[in-house]
């Protein structure tokens, strides 16, 4: 047995045995990792409130021969609470820690840039002051461009023209030109697509600015956009796997 430790966000918690958890946690240093926590579920656990959805934690951990366990563990950001009691923050969160999950196809692949993704996006839901539907939708878009899967709002992504174009097309990345246009493609209004490019940079001044109607527009592109590369990635996983 020895010891190390990591940062990490708890993604996700089941039970097991009497007393004890599996908990899934993004970390700083090893990507996705899922770790034991010895009777965490016992009011007298010295960390078990600690080792919730959402909380950011310094870890200390023991190498063990199935699953790693948990030796000690101290609050880093205290933001679960702001989070899970609003529930426009909370059901946002939720989806961004099921996407981390999904992202981190192999256990023990350093992610940081996912990690210090999801850490900035979890922070502001917990802060306030923006838009929950809109930290999302600005998190999915650069957890999906870190992931490899960046989109384009502006150029063609067929031709490489200069954009603004009228047409965007989920399979093909993002805008397309009126050349290039493959079946299937929509045609967002123009606030639309600045608005995603805006989501997509980081660029809130003109995010806020935003219509209401462009903004659920915009989240709707979002998710299929989301659920295309998602299910995408699970076939190309069941094809490896038999
Ligand atoms: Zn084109």
């Amino acid at each position: 047995m020895s010891l190390y430790r990591d940062e990490a966000i708890v993604l996700r918690t089941q039970k097991l045995g009497e007393a004890d958890r599996i908990i899934t946690l993004l970390t700083r240093q090893r990507g996705r990792l899922r770790v034991v926590g010895k009777g965490v579920r016992r009011t007298t656990s010295r960390f078990g409130a600690r080792l919730e959805p959402f909380s950011h934690v310094d870890l200390q951990l023991a190498t063990a021969r199935t699953l790693d366990v948990v030796t000690q563990a101290e609050a880093l950001s205290v933001f679960s609470e702001a989070i899970a009691t609003d529930y426009a923050r909370y059901t946002a969160g939720t989806a961004m820690l099921e996407v981390a999950e999904k992202l981190t196809e192999e256990e023990g692949e350093p992610a940081v840039q996912l990690y210090l993704l999801l850490l900035g996006a979890l922070r502001a839901l917990a802060h306030g002051g923006r838009e929950p539907t809109m930290l999302l939708d600005a998190f999915l878009l650069r957890a999906l461009a870190v992931a490899g899967y960046a989109p384009s709002f502006d150029s063609c992504t067929q031709c490489g023209e200069a954009g603004p174009h009228p047409y965007l097309n989920v399979s093909a990345g993002g805008a397309v030109c009126g050349r290039c246009r493959p079946p299937g493609s929509v045609a967002p209004a123009a606030e639309t697509m600045a608005l995603l490019a805006a989501l997509l940079s980081g660029d809130w001044p003109t995010a806020e600015a935003s219509d209401p109607r462009h903004r659920r527009e915009a989240s709707g592109i979002v998710a299929a956009y989301l659920q295309w590369h998602l299910e995408r990635g699970l076939r190309s996983l069941r094809m490896v796997e038999r």
